[in-house]
């Protein structure tokens, strides 16, 4: 009797909680998008992707680093940022699809690209909702949503809430992280 009531005691407060606990700011990744909600998809915060085993392409750390440039591999195999203003794609209006300077996915358009003043490319969606991935990043003592490859698990950038409408959301990429390929031209790595 006491035990049951104890046990039922126990079942509510974790319930409790457990409803407490996805409205815990920065935990939005136990939440459910709504429609017509920003929509930020989240994973949960892995810390380290060392393996990368979960993305359809994967390659050592060798093989990167032998085809990838210097600044490439630090920015998108060991989460790096490029200089703000002075990065190439920053100013372009020029019109294509950009794509994963890693492996060739295909990433967002120059349609949904805009002047943001940040210093780095912004896009206000993807090309599509497989094209990234997001997660939590809370490196340097900020709570930050990355964007990385969902082909090849790359770090491209984060994700803000401080975007144009329709999305709300403001995806700072930086430039080496891209690859443009201009209108008319095919994006021959990732070609289905
Ligand atoms: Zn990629």
């Amino acid at each position: 009797m006491l035990t049951g009531s104890l046990i039922g005691g126990l079942a509510v407060f974790l319930s409790v909680f457990h409803g407490a606990a996805t409205s815990i700011p920065g935990r939005s990744y136990f939440a459910t998008v709504q429609p017509g909600q920003k929509h930020v998809e989240k994973t949960v915060n892995t810390q380290t992707d060392s393996t990368d085993m979960k993305y359809p392409i994967h390659k050592s750390k060798s093989e990167w680093k032998k085809e990838l440039t210097d600044s490439e591999y630090r920015i998108l195999r060991e989460k790096g940022t490029e200089l703000p203003f002075v990065n190439k794609y920053y100013k372009t209006d020029k019109k294509g699809v950009y794509v994963c300077a890693a492996c060739g996915n295909k990433l967002f358009t120059s349609k949904t690209k805009y002047h943001s003043g940040s210093g780095w490319p912004a896009f206000w969606k993807p090309i599509s909702k497989d094209a990234i991935v997001t997660k939590e990043d809370n490196n340097w003592l900020m709570k930050r949503t990355e964007v990385v490859c969902s082909q090849c698990g790359s770090h491209l950038g984060h994700v803000f809430e401080d975007g144009p409408e329709p999305t709300g959301l403001r995806y700072c990429i930086n430039s080496v992280a891209l690859d443009l390929v201009p209108k008319g031209q095919t994006a021959n790595k990732s070609e289905e």
